[in-house]
């Protein structure tokens, strides 16, 4: 499996960090190792010294599939999640200035934690879903999909123009404004509508 992550799909998120609104989706992948494993500690990387949660809400794609229509993208994603895309920004910063890939920044083992999933229905793909991410019990994050620059189905079908969608691949859509710093000891928490997903700690 895989995981295509898009950045900047959220106007306010691209502006915080000082990036243009694109006009097309920014797509980058991170690879299998960087899924966090249920039950494994997430330990804080040593190559970096500041590093950022960015919680995401993650499509699971069902279905095989390349050159997807965006009006039967939808059959190609049967569960939904928050996710976290852990990012060294400051490796991404050097990056970014120098004009080079982001994965060491972004792609790094454990750099994907991903939430419980929950089973879309064709009637809870419409709607517009809230979310929250809580930092030691306080809110920093809040978004819904209907911020999205691109949503989910126009994502999938652009996606699939340049990689195959494979059953078990995750996408994470792109992190609303309010990313930050985590630090050792800090309890990361993302909500649903109200239901919390995903609960860790940076060790
Ligand atoms: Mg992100």
């Amino acid at each position: 499996m895989k995981i295509i992550c898009v950045g900047r799909n959220y106007v306010d998120h691209a502006k915080e960090l000082g990036n243009e609104v694109p006009t097309e989706p920014v797509i980058f992948m991170k690879p299998k190792n960087a899924i966090l494993q249920p039950h494994t500690p997430f330990y804080y990387p040593e190559f970096t010294n500041e590093l950022h949660y960015e919680c995401e809400l993650v499509l699971r794609i069902c279905k095989n599939g390349k050159y997807i229509q965006e009006r039967h993208a939808s059959n190609y994603y049967n569960a939904i999640t928050l996710g976290i895309d852990f990012t060294a920004r400051d490796i991404q910063d050097e990056c970014k200035k120098k004009g080079l890939p982001w994965e060491k920044a972004k792609a790094f083992d454990n750099s994907a934690a991903v939430g419980k999933f929950i089973e879309t229905t064709p009637d809870f793909k419409n709607k517009n879903l809230g979310f929250t991410f809580h930092k030691n019990g306080e809110e920093v994050q809040k978004g819904n999909s209907r911020d999205m620059i691109f949503g989910f189905d126009f994502l999938i079908a652009h996606i699939s123009n340049y990689f195959s969608l494979n059953i078990g691949d995750l996408v994470f859509t792109g992190t609303p404004a309010g990313v930050g710093e985590c630090m050792v000891g800090d309890e990361l928490e993302a909500f649903l509508e109200g239901d919390s997903l995903l609960k860790m700690e940076i060790k």
